[in-house]
């Protein structure tokens, strides 16, 4: 099982990207999002989206991410432009989430992160050591984390349903099926 750790937000610069983090740990596999305790409008997005389109997801609030990685029990992967590359280590994490069935948190930073993140890591991945974005790098890490598999999957406690198309929008809700 796979949760996500926001390290810190900055209320109204941060609110879509902590939500885009969140959104996007639920859409790609993640079933838990740890937000820090400011970011309210980031947990209710998530909460609602969760209430329309299904989960299991939750999302929570903590005074203390850091805390949260350093009382992790299971392992910890923090993604860093700084880290390792996600092609070089996504095999160990795997083989700990798969075959060890440790929970696995994914840490994403906000500002600078502390170096105590580095080091309660047991992994400090970068997808490219480019700078780029938290959602970015959480979207290809859980990607190949998952090996693609998380594209299927399927939603539990839904209303609606979104039914793909060729062109246009179709919504259906699930109630009435
Ligand atoms: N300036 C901050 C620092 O020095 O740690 C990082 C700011 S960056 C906009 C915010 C977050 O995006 C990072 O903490 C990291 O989680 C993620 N991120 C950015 N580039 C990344 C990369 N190449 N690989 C993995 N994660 C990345």
């Amino acid at each position: 099982e796979v949760a996500v750790c926001r390290l810190g937000h900055r209320p109204g610069r941060d609110d879509r990207m902590t939500t885009h983090v969140g959104l996007t740990a639920r859409a790609l596999g993640a079933y838990r999002a740890i937000f820090p305790e400011n970011a309210t409008d980031a947990v209710e997005t998530a909460r609602d989206i969760t209430d329309r389109f299904g989960g299991p997801f939750a999302v929570e609030r903590t005074d203390s991410p850091t805390g949260v990685v350093r009382n992790w029990e299971g392992v910890v992967a923090h993604l860093t432009m700084y880290g390792e590359p996600v092609q070089a280590v996504e095999a160990d994490v795997r083989s700990a989430l798969v075959d060890r069935r440790e929970p696995l948190l994914v840490v994403v930073g906000a500002e600078k992160v502390p170096f105590e993140i580095y080091e309660a890591a047991d992994w400090n991945v970068a997808v490219t050591n480019q700078p780029h974005s938290e959602v970015a790098g959480l979207a290809v890490f859980l990607d190949r984390l998952f090996d693609g598999a998380e594209l299927d999957r399927e939603w539990v406690g839904a209303s609606r349903e979104v039914v793909p198309q060729a062109t246009g929008k179709l919504v259906e809700s699930v109630d009435e099926e």
